[in-house]
């Protein structure tokens, strides 16, 4: 069986985790605070604040930025629930935008169009999705323009990078997810980083009930604590994540350079500039995407859709009024993509049979 994801965990991994278990101290100590500074210098950032997983990280950013009722913000359609709902969580409002055919983030005519007719928005969520930044210089373009706040949703770009600059470093703050499936994992966990001292300060009493010592709670908090033991693991990942990167980029490497000459699928496109850290390789298939992922399901093989609704067309959005949105390419992707497998630990032979069972598909 090739599964579509699979972490790696090593022997050191394993240790970490379990000294941490012996330890006796459970909760948030020496290796949460270990793995925040190990993540900002990875980052280059000032600042580094663990959380729970990246949607509570999301919550925490935006209200730290001060996002509120009545107050609009930009996101993609096409990205997982999490980024638009974290905008809910504040009381504020979702203003979808649709997606570039090629990239598949958030396109920056839409931006400026959605811009134009809206004085409301305060500030744009960029998922940089299956791993590849998005388009970097439009987007900082229109934000400095329009005086808007800029978060990053990383959860799926951790170390990508345009123009030698990594992803999470190009906003205000930028927030990633450490999820069993992404290409580094906690098991579940997230991470906040910020440049600005302001917004960091802030953060950490979001993500912990608003403490500001051990009996003085000065805002309305959350616990959105991680836990040491999974920092213990994160540390130990985080020393690895730019190996496992590497492989996935190999593994991806080698799929396109199978499957580049059929006309009836399309590979992954990475602009000039940007290193894609292919957190899913994801082709785009006219026609005919559900018979394939059978045929490959038959042999073993597991693919996936991410996504096949786009988030204006989900119950609860479309339960808020969002029904009658039309977002062209989104729509059109989530009729088109498909994720194969792509993880760290597939093998040469692993990666030769994904390609000749979809080049074989081809000729039936
Ligand atoms: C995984 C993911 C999330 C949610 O992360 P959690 O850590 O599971 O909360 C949010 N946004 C995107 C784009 C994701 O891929």
């Amino acid at each position: 069986m090739i599964t579509l994801a699979k972490p790696v965990i090593t022997q050191n991994d394993k240790k970490a985790v379990l000294g941490v278990l012996s330890s006796g101290k459970l909760s948030a100590g020496e290796n949460v605070a270990g793995f925040e500074a190990a993540f900002s210098r990875y980052h280059s950032t000032r600042h580094a604040i663990a959380a729970s997983n990246d949607t509570t990280a999301l919550h925490a950013a935006l209200l730290a930025l001060g996002i509120k009722p009545g107050d609009e913000v930009l996101c993609p359609a096409f990205t997982f629930i999490a980024t638009a709902n974290a905008v809910l969580f504040c009381g504020a409002k979702p203003v979808f935008c649709d997606s570039d055919m090629h990239t598949f983030n958030i396109s920056a005519n839409d931006i400026e169009r959605k811009l134009k007719s809206n004085k409301k928005i305060k500030a744009v969520i960029m998922v940089h999705l299956y791993g590849l930044a998005c388009d970097m210089r439009a987007i900082r373009r229109i934000v400095k323009k329009h005086k808007l706040l800029l978060i990053e949703d990383c959860a799926q770009a951790i170390g990508a990078q345009y123009a030698g600059k990594k992803a999470g470093t190009f906003g205000d703050i930028a927030t990633f997810s450490f999820y069993a499936t992404k290409n580094m994992t906690t098991g579940e966990g997230g991470m906040i980083i910020t440049d600005d001292k302001r917004l960091a300060a802030r953060c950490r009493l979001l993500v912990n009930h608003g403490r500001t010592s051990r009996f003085t709670h000065d805002i309305l908090g959350y616990n959105y604590r991680m836990t040491d033991f999974q920092a213990a693991l994160g540390l130990s990942q985080l020393s690895r994540v730019n190996a496992l990167n590497n492989k996935r980029i190999q593994n991806a490497k080698r799929l396109s350079a199978g499957l580049k000459n059929l006309s009836w699928l399309k590979t992954p496109y990475v602009p000039p500039g940007y290193k894609h850290v292919f957190h899913q390789y994801t082709v785009k298939i006219a026609q005919g995407r559900e018979r394939l992922m059978k045929y490959l399901e038959k042999q073993n093989i597991r693919c996936a859709l991410f996504y096949p609704i786009p988030l204006h067309k989900q119950k609860l959005y479309k339960k808020l009024g969002y029904g009658k949105v039309r977002l062209h390419n989104a729509e059109k992707l989530a009729n088109q993509v498909l994720s194969l497998p792509v993880h760290p630990a597939l093998s040469k032979k692993d990666l030769n049979k994904i390609v000749s069972a979809v080049k074989s598909y081809g000729k039936n």
